[in-house]
């Protein structure tokens, strides 16, 4: 066997579920604008075979794979085939580094609900329920994940981490693009500030090597929901900083199925046989 791929890599990856690509700005959600800065952010178009839902869009960025391979076409996972097409966590977790899986209210992605989970393995699987069925429940249950999330990330460091917020999208459900799912939009980018800066209050961040993404999986009608292939629905977008990732360079990411080969390749290629 092969000696191990350098150990100190790291990777974050935050996913915001259903946050238009045109709410980006530095007015409304400056931390992750200037995250873009340091590394890039950029349009994603959701492929065409890709049903603009977020069910199959996660499943293609956790696994890499498209609709084709994992099968998810619909908000209910039942029938995937995520044992073929694993996570990018599980793919770490298996290959022996530590992970971290912190899911806020949406309990496919992490629990055995609708066909889940679609995360299938973590060292620490971390979700927070929703207090009560609105946007206030959503939007608390986004803050306690980030909460949990940000301890974990500033004291423990995992190797890889991937935490999910949901109000957004429900801002979008319930209210249309409007002021509310502004506002809600400006409370997902404080709280993907809180994630940054816990993984930056590192004493030894310098030496960790961390690769950063920041994703969406769809865009929202005007009047909220997902619509077909209206480029505000099917416009989604990534933003990605880290070793290799240089400032003002064209985007790594142009397809919701490179996300999960990126972080991989960030942390040297957990599983494979050149590791
Ligand atoms: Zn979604």
């Amino acid at each position: 066997m092969l000696p191990s791929a350098p150990t100190l890599c790291h990777a974050l990856v935050i996913g915001l579920d259903g946050v238009r690509f045109d709410l980006l700005g530095p007015d409304t959600t400056p931390s992750i604008w200037a995250f873009g800065q340091a590394g890039f952010l950029a349009p994603v178009t959701i492929d065409q075979a890709t049903p603009t839902w977020s069910g199959p869009c996660w499943a293609t960025i956790a696994t890499g794979t498209g609709v084709a391979g994992h099968g998810i076409t619909t908000n209910d996972l039942t029938g995937h085939r995520l044992a073929d097409h694993p996570d990018f966590v599980t793919v770490a977790t298996r290959a022996g580094l530590s992970t971290l899986l912190a899911v806020s209210a949406w309990a496919p992605l992490a629990l055995p609900e609708d066909g889940g989970p679609l995360f299938a393995e973590a060292t620490r699987r971390e979700f927070v329920a929703r207090s009560e069925p609105n946007l206030a429940g959503w939007d608390a249950a986004d803050q306690a994940t980030t909460d949990l999330a940000a301890e974990i990330l500033a004291r423990d460091g995992p190797r890889l981490s991937f935490v999910y917020l949901g109000a957004v999208d429900i801002a979008g459900h319930l209210t249309g693009a409007g002021a509310a799912y502004r506002d809600t939009a400006r409370a997902c980018d404080r709280r993907v500030g809180r994630l940054l800066d816990a993984v930056r209050s590192r004493p030894s961040y310098e030496q960790e090597g961390w690769t950063i993404v920041v994703v969406t999986d769809h865009g929202h009608l005007d009047q909220g929901g997902h619509g077909g292939r209206e480029p505000e629905v099917t416009t989604a977008w990534a933003a990605a900083a880290g070793p290799g990732i240089h400032p003002g360079a064209p985007p790594v990411i142009t397809g919701q199925d490179q996300i999960a080969p990126l972080v991989l390749a960030a942390l040297g290629h957990p599983g494979t046989s050149d590791m």
